[in-house]
């Protein structure tokens, strides 16, 4: 039986309940919203003929529909365009755990499961604004500047649409978890942080001399961490929408 939280929450069911460590866990919209958007990578997993696949793709969130995309000619969208079930998941690597065990070795972590029904985004509309939402999303306002998309181009590309049913976010963000006996053993123990960050820009070659890089794609600073510039993408993107 599906039991029905208050509307900021996703709904828990068997499918989702986080049951290992379930303290970690949470269903509130908000977390789970900040966990997708804070990244570009995910994972699609999905059954084909009894055979489980998890694929690596970008994605994109508007409101409770996650996007992704990919060419037509792909098996794992080709499969999804009959409307399967799919999970889709985000994780965020935030630190290595050293323990004076090697079982109290941990990670600190931030991840969300999202589980619905994949569909092939066939209306024009919702998937002529996918296509400018997955570029603009990332990189506020640059489908405006950009060589228009062409229609073979648009046909050349599947998008993929999935309204979250159910999801559950769960993160570990905390220091070292030691039995009280292993504490005294003479041996380092700590956190190592972990972050992606934003690297030196490399033009293009072909960019001509005096073109610089556009204000828009200021969140993108050398430095910054990526999904601090993630989060930022997006909420420009909800701003420019809304
Ligand atoms: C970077 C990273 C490193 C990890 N390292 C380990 C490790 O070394 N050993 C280990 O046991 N676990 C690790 N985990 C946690 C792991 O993802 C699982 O939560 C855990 O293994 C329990 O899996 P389960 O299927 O038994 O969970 P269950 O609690 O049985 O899963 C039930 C439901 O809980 C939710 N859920 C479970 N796990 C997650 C999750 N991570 N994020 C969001 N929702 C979730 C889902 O909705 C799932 O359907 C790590 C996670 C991350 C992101």
């Amino acid at each position: 039986m599906t039991v029905t939280s208050p509307s900021t929450a996703y709904p828990v069911s068997p499918r989702n309940r986080v049951k290992r460590v379930h303290e970690r866990g949470s269903y509130d919209r908000t977390s789970v919203h900040a966990i997708l958007d804070a990244a570009m990578l995910c994972h699609v997993s999905y059954v084909l003929d009894g055979q489980p696949y998890c694929t690596p793709t970008l994605h994109w969130r508007e409101g409770e529909t996650l996007y992704w995309h990919g060419s037509s000619a792909s098996r794992m969208l080709r499969h999804l365009t009959q409307g399967v079930a799919a999970c889709l998941t985000v994780s965020h690597l935030d630190g290595l755990v050293l323990a004076r065990s090697g079982f109290n070795h941990s990670a600190n972590y931030r991840s969300a499961m999202c589980f619905g029904t994949a569909r092939i985004v066939e209306d024009p509309a919702e998937k002529a604004e996918a296509l400018r939402a997955v570029v603009d999303r990332f990189y506020p306002e640059r489908t405006a500047s950009l060589r228009p998309i062409t229609p073979q181009e648009a046909k050349a590309t599947t998008v993929i649409g999935m309204r979250i049913e159910e999801a559950s976010a769960k993160v570990r963000a905390k220091g070292v978890a030691d039995d009280p006996e292993d504490i005294g053993h003479p041996v380092w123990a700590g956190v190592l942080p972990v972050r992606t960050l934003i690297g030196a820009a490399q033009p293009c070659p072909h960019v001509p001399e005096g073109l610089a890089r556009p204000e828009m794609l200021a969140a993108y600073a050398e430095g910054r961490a990526l999904d601090e510039a993630l989060l930022e993408t997006q909420r420009r993107y909800e701003e420019a929408v809304s």
